[in-house]
């Protein structure tokens, strides 16, 4: 999940809105509005709106609370946050790395909800603090505020991986077996019966009459659904290529190719021929860049005669490369997340090869084969 939004820095991590935050924003504002109307007769159409926007924006401020704390306890354990982001269903803080102990695990997860448990107690006691009566405004606003802030920390202590509570699963797992890959194989498999479990009350409710607060429950289980899904994927993923180094599995022999050849001329005799995918392009002995069919794909075929390889070809300066000794793992991460297909792999200034997405995949594809004939 990227954020679309940029709202500046916190602790030096980047806060971001997502899009579909603007949905429940206003999903909220709407609710609360109809919420306080119906209780309080006498507050006029002004105090309403202005009351549930305040709400809303102080719950937008829990959230980061949230994530912050999850972010700051990485941060403060060498673990870089890339960002936190808000959207429909919340916050999420992406760490780029994966814990080293189940301790760090543990404390990352749990302060979350922590936090947000504390939140929820202090508006109440404030509330109880101000009194007033039902119909003081920021009385209802602290209540309205304390009874979500801890509702959000008993849904996030729900024990679906990657829910917070599933990652607290994850850590005791993990402390009890040490076996890391293991607790996460179990944790997700948790999370996938309580994403059937929500899916399945979620109809049942609306088919029984709650309309769309069912569909919400619902959608709450299969947007957890696929999250699992994520998680599971990414952890087999991590074992099946730990070890391997990019070095390993890299293609050495790209071609090199001229970069004054036309791209018809490159097209009929290097591309089509060669079978290859990926090629070096050279001016003047040094490599310049790289090329493949997709730098080919943008250009109309009728300015192919016209146009060489070094107007399209990614120069090797604005990529991001690897290392051959690095992980193969990291190195994919790298490709999913800033959507590569090909990574230069540089060693003291100089190319070694081309790793490409579809070599990863066929490294897979063979380590999953020979697991199958075992
Ligand atoms: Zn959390």
């Amino acid at each position: 999940m990227r954020s679309q939004i940029k709202l500046g820095r916190l602790f030096g991590i980047p806060i971001g809105l997502h899009y579909s935050w603007f949905l429940i924003a206003l999903l909220i504002v709407f609710s609360l509005s109809s919420q306080f109307r119906a209780s309080n007769a006498g507050w006029g159409d002004g105090l309403i709106l202005a009351l549930s926007l305040g709400t809303a924006v102080l719950f937008f401020f829990s959230l980061l609370l949230h994530e912050l704390a999850h972010s700051l306890v990485a941060t403060s354990n060498g673990l870089p946050v890339r960002e936190i982001t808000l959207f429909a269903l919340g916050g999420v803080s992406q760490i780029e790395k994966n814990p080293a102990s189940a301790k760090v695990e543990f404390w990352m997860a749990f302060v979350g909800p922590l936090t947000s448990a504390v939140i929820g107690a202090l508006c109440l006691m404030a509330a109880r603090v101000i009194g007033g009566g039902a119909s003081d405004p920021g009385r209802a606003m602290l209540f309205w505020l304390g009874y979500i802030n801890l509702a959000l920390a008993g849904f996030n202590l729900i024990p679906g991986y990657p829910l917070d509570g599933g990652r607290v699963l994850r850590a005791i797992i993990w402390w009890k077996t040490g076996d890391a890959d293991r607790s996460t194989r179990a944790a997700a498999k948790v999370g996938q019966v309580i994403a059937f479990l929500f899916i399945a009350f979620g109809i049942v409710r609306f088919f029984g009459g709650a309309g769309i607060g069912g569909l919400w429950i619902a959608f709450i289980g299969w947007f957890l659904l696929q999250a699992t899904r994520d998680s599971y994927v990414q952890v087999s993923l991590a074992s099946a290529l730990k070890g391997v180094r990019v070095a390993d599995v890299m293609s050495r022999d790209c071609p090199a190719v001229d970069g004054w050849l036309n791209l018809q001329n490159f097209v009929e005799q290097e591309l089509l021929r060669s079978g290859r995918r990926c090629f070096i392009v050279v001016e003047k002995g040094e490599v310049a860049g790289l090329v493949t069919p997709h730098e080919i794909k943008r250009i109309d075929r009728a300015k192919w005669a016209l146009t060489t390889l070094r107007d399209v070809m990614r120069p090797l300066e604005e990529m991001r490369s690897v290392s051959p000794a690095g992980s193969l793992f990291s190195a994919l991460e790298l490709m999913i997340r800033d959507d590569l297909n090909q990574l230069p792999v540089v060693s003291n200034g100089h190319l070694e090869g081309v790793l490409s997405r579809a070599q990863v995949l066929n490294y897979l594809q063979t380590h999953a084969e020979l697991q199958a004939a075992k």
